[in-house]
């Protein structure tokens, strides 16, 4: 693939792109973001015109390249067929606030999706839970509903702040990157955090809080591109296996 992980550029073809964020789409159904039709992510058109956003009416794991529509960050449906899912502005109004996101992902992942129902912090207590030392993952209170409006949108994107994933309270999350490996990643280690978060919480024991400033150093030394890229492609491989099935 001619798509260079990190390295998103205006000339890079936009359909290598759209390929490669049908696949995250099909990974983050095979861990645990699948919910019948409902989830999505975007992509931020390198040509400045809008997002490209996953089209309605289909699972994450039937996504394949040309299940797109491009939409300005007015909702405008520029090109592509096919129904445009009612939460775009989560989608616009999150890149909107955000210039190093590039890619925003929105599910029903059950266990952050149970974890976000509570009022615990999402921490840092293993590996996957790292990716997030930084900023900590907010949680959206204001509504349990779906974000449907531009002042909804916009709320969610300045809850989230310079966070790289937001529990939507009583609905689902949201996750964001620079690149579709990022964004990809952050969807899966939330879902992973949130359910080993779960399993220690039900022990009832006490569970103390790894340090800050370690964690964050933690994440810089456990996640550089290069493991990055080496874990994308460990989720492309399952994903291949699985569909040869
Ligand atoms: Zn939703």
């Amino acid at each position: 693939m001619a798509y260079t992980p990190g390295q998103y550029q205006q000339d890079e073809s936009i359909a290598n792109v759209l390929d490669e964020t049908a696949r995250a789409h099909r990974i983050l159904e095979m861990e645990g973001h699948g919910d019948m039709s409902m989830g999505h992510l975007s992509f931020r058109d390198p040509f400045g015109r809008g997002l490209w956003l996953k089209r309605g009416n289909l699972a994450l794991s039937e996504v394949v390249g040309d299940d797109f529509i491009l939409i300005d960050f007015d909702g405008n449906v520029l090109e592509g067929t096919g129904l445009r899912h009612l939460e775009w502005p989560l989608h616009a109004e999150i890149m909107r606030a955000r210039p190093d996101v590039n890619v925003v992902g929105h599910s029903h992942s059950h266990a952050a999706t149970v974890l976000g129902a509570l009022d615990a912090e999402l921490g840092p207590y293993n590996n996957h839970g790292v990716w997030f030392a930084e900023h900590g993952v907010p949680r959206f209170s204001e509504t349990s509903h779906i974000i449907t409006t531009v002042p909804l949108g916009q709320a969610v994107a300045r809850t989230l702040g310079p966070a790289e994933a937001i529990m939507l309270r009583n609905h689902g999350v949201a996750f964001v990157g620079a690149n579709v490996i990022d964004a990809t990643l952050a969807g899966i280690f939330l879902e992973k955090a949130a359910r080993f978060q779960l399993d220690i919480m039900s022990t009832g024991a006490n569970f103390p809080l790894p340090s800050h400033e370690e964690t964050v150093e933690k994440k810089n030394r456990i996640y550089p591109d290069k493991a990055r890229r080496n874990y994308w492609m460990y989720f492309n491989r399952q994903l291949d296996q699985a569909e040869a099935q």
